[in-house]
């Protein structure tokens, strides 16, 4: 009898990562796939907020969801705490359009796939990756950097451009057969819409929407200011805290996160912990959390911001009530009005 051959697939959920597992599947290759929680993805967001452009539609894990319909076992991995400090602080490779280190990312999750291939025997590892498809990561040099740093070398292998690439080792093995792995390349997604159809995978997310915070410039826009202000003293919290809200900077130390909807008021009360809390009770009203120490100017400031975004925006004065440790009390303001004002302390 054949040995069975056994793969790792990095497995996002999204169209080409399931194609390239079905496609390893059709060979007769054994996947499981690894799911990695960097702290950024956007489903994290997704999770606490829910579905928010069709509330009837919840929320679902993609990679879970495409390996319920492949059939293969998904494992998430939680590499926050090592994540931000060894690969979003600290890139070798640098930044894409946002704070998105795509290479060092992809040598990350590969370095810790690899070391699961070599304890627990799998053969090789694959990736939905696609050649000229991204600028930063899917450029030729990029994916033989990853391979290389990664220490998979040839033992990675990307069945939707194999190729259009130098012959891999499950190739040359005979693990797999080239002749039936593809020659995808570029930003259309056209060749992949084709393959889907020919597998009857029918059920994808949309590219567009993408799965991470880090390319996105209001996202990266808070994290620089952050990183400006707190310098590298960042915990997991903080970023999940960035993803959320309208962010305005007080002074060096002080800034306020103002809730847009009830969603985002449910999410922030999970990081009262060390904040400030200031909310207006007689009216609908967002949460607004104040980190650092504020003045009792910057606490009056929060307060009128807070009554600017509450139903009573449009009273004359309106009571606003905050909270910071074991204090509390209220503070009768006029509602911001200026946005002049308001823009020049946005983030
Ligand atoms: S978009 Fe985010 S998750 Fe994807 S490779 Fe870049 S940094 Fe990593």
């Amino acid at each position: 009898m054949s040995e069975q051959i056994r793969a790792l697939g990095l497995l996002s959920g999204g169209l080409d990562s399931t194609l390239a597992a079905r496609v390893m599947q059709a060979q007769n290759v054994e996947v499981l796939g690894l799911h990695f929680s960097t702290g950024f993805c956007l489903a994290d967001r997704h999770r606490i907020l829910g579905n928010r452009s069709n509330p009837d539609k919840p929320y679902r894990n993609e990679a879970l969801r495409a390996g319920a319909d492949l059939k293969i076992p998904i494992e998430i991995i939680d590499i926050k705490d090592e994540y931000l400090p060894e690969v979003v602080l600290n890139p070798k490779f640098g930044y894409g359009s946002g704070m998105n280190p795509c290479i060092d990312c992809r040598i990350f999750m590969l370095q810790k796939t690899r070391e699961i291939m070599e304890e627990r025997g799998y053969h090789f590892v694959f990736t939905g990756e696609v050649l000229g498809q991204r600028p930063m990561s899917q450029r030729r040099p990029p994916l033989d950097d990853v391979a290389e740093e990664s220490g998979l070398g040839r033992l990675l292998l990307r069945p939707l451009s194999a190729r259009l690439l130098p012959e891999s080792i499950p190739e040359e093995r005979g693990w797999v057969d080239r002749e039936k792995l593809f020659n995808i390349s570029g930003r259309s997604r056209k060749k992949q819409m084709e393959l889907a159809n020919h597998f009857k995978i029918i059920d994808y997310p949309q590219p567009a929407g993408g799965c991470c915070s880090l390319p996105d410039e209001n996202y990266a826009r808070k994290l620089r200011d952050f990183l400006a202000h707190r310098g590298t003293d960042v915990t997991p919290d903080d970023m999940m805290l960035l993803k959320v809200g309208r962010h305005f900077r007080l002074s060096g130390d002080v800034k306020m996160v103002v809730s847009r909807d009830q969603g985002e008021n449910t999410y922030l009360e999970r990081f009262t912990q060390g904040r400030s809390e200031v909310w207006v009770d007689d009216f609908p009203s967002p949460l607004t959390l104040v980190e650092g120490q504020p003045t009792a100017i910057d606490l009056e400031t929060a307060c009128r911001i807070t009554a600017r975004y509450s139903d009573g925006r449009h009273e004359r004065t309106v009571p606003v009530r905050w909270r910071s440790g074991e204090s509390e009390g209220q503070l009768t303001v006029v509602p911001c009005q200026n946005d002049t004002e308001l823009e020049a302390l946005r983030i």
